[in-house]
């Protein structure tokens, strides 16, 4: 096989009906744009356990079609493993990320692709006219997702959620080279690019099956993303512990202040002091709380083990 200029990564976790209109699309838009000698392609899947005929259809495509690989996972282990897991195989220079469910429309991956040969490291999609149709619930935690992410990595992008993605293949072999587990790759991707680029892309509803993200996923990864980007939460305890102190001092002035000119009213002070505890309480707790998620994490990546096992990797020939 000829080494290829540009590998296509997608991860896929029971998506049978999206399957075979992707492949449809992708490799009509891969044999059209990138079928010229030194410009060859491969197409990475990852199987990330699907329970469905996922697999099935996969390897039938990658029997049929030689620059088409299939790794398959012995179990779910969540979309970013599961690209990562693709990385691991990649052969071209130029290396592109997408969702299987055609939110990203494959048709944009040329678009993408002149970016970096432009000499961009990084090429992000970024979503125009995003028609979520489970609305708020899905776009105000992304906008968060954006806004956190940008605060915590300090590279302003308007889009961090779009896997629709190219890197150059000197960023996928850093992103390697990371043991962590928890990684989110479009943020571990810039900090180790030199020149990003934000490509408008179209952006349509999934086209079958349902979001593979629950509301409990996107929160677990908002918090994958301020404490393995940034020490931002510790230093934030730090600075409220302050803050509180203060308060407490200027307070405790007040009451002295107050019990010096109104020697009679003592006793009023008891449910301002319950309110005082609470909020002392409170602020504990999300100290333990944001402590316990870096220790968490800690124990994690001691225990070292492996971030996923690869069970067979299908490729004809
Ligand atoms: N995915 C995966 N493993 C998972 C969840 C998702 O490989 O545990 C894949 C999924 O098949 C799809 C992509 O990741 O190709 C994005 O998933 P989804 O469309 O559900 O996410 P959303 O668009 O809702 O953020
Ligand atoms: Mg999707």
């Amino acid at each position: 096989m000829v080494q290829p200029y540009l590998s296509v990564v997608i991860p896929i976790y029971n998506e049978e009906e999206n399957i075979p209109s992707l492949w449809e699309r992708l490799s009509t838009t891969l044999r059209t744009h990138f079928n010229t000698p030194g410009r060859d392609w491969e197409v990475i899947f990852t199987d990330d356990g699907s329970r469905d005929r996922s697999l099935e259809i996969l390897t039938e495509i990658a029997a049929a079609e030689p620059r088409v690989s299939v790794v398959e996972f012995n179990r779910n282990y969540g979309q970013h493993s599961a690209i990562f897991g693709a990385f691991s195989l990649v052969q071209g220079q130029v290396v592109v990320t997408l969702d299987a469910d055609l939110q990203n429309p494959p048709e944009e991956i040329p678009k993408l692709v002149a970016k970096i040969d432009e000499g961009f490291d990084v090429a992000g999609g970024w979503r125009q006219g995003r028609t979520d149709n489970d609305s708020l619930f899905r776009t105000l935690p992304s906008k968060l997702v954006n806004a956190v992410t940008r605060k915590t990595t300090g590279v302003r992008m308007n889009d961090y959620g779009c896997m629709l993605r190219a890197y150059r293949r000197e960023i996928v072999d850093a992103m390697l080279q990371c043991r962590e587990r928890s990684s989110f790759i479009p943020a571990l991707a810039n900090s180790f690019a030199k020149r990003i680029a934000e490509v408008p892309v179209g952006h349509a509803e999934r086209a079958a099956g349902e979001s593979k993200y629950g509301l409990w996923k996107l929160i677990n990864l908002q918090f994958d993303l301020l404490t393995s980007f940034s020490l931002l939460p510790l230093q934030m305890l730090s600075v409220l512990g302050v803050l509180i102190s203060v308060l407490g001092i200027g307070f405790g002035i007040y009451l002295m202040i107050y019990r010096i000119l109104h020697p009679e009213g003592s006793a009023e002070g008891v449910f301002t002091l319950f309110a005082i505890l609470f909020i002392f309480v409170g602020a504990q707790f999300l100290a333990f709380g944001l402590l316990g998620e870096y220790i968490g994490r800690i124990y994690q990546e001691v225990r070292d083990r492996p971030r996923f096992v690869v069970k067979k990797v299908h490729r004809k020939g």
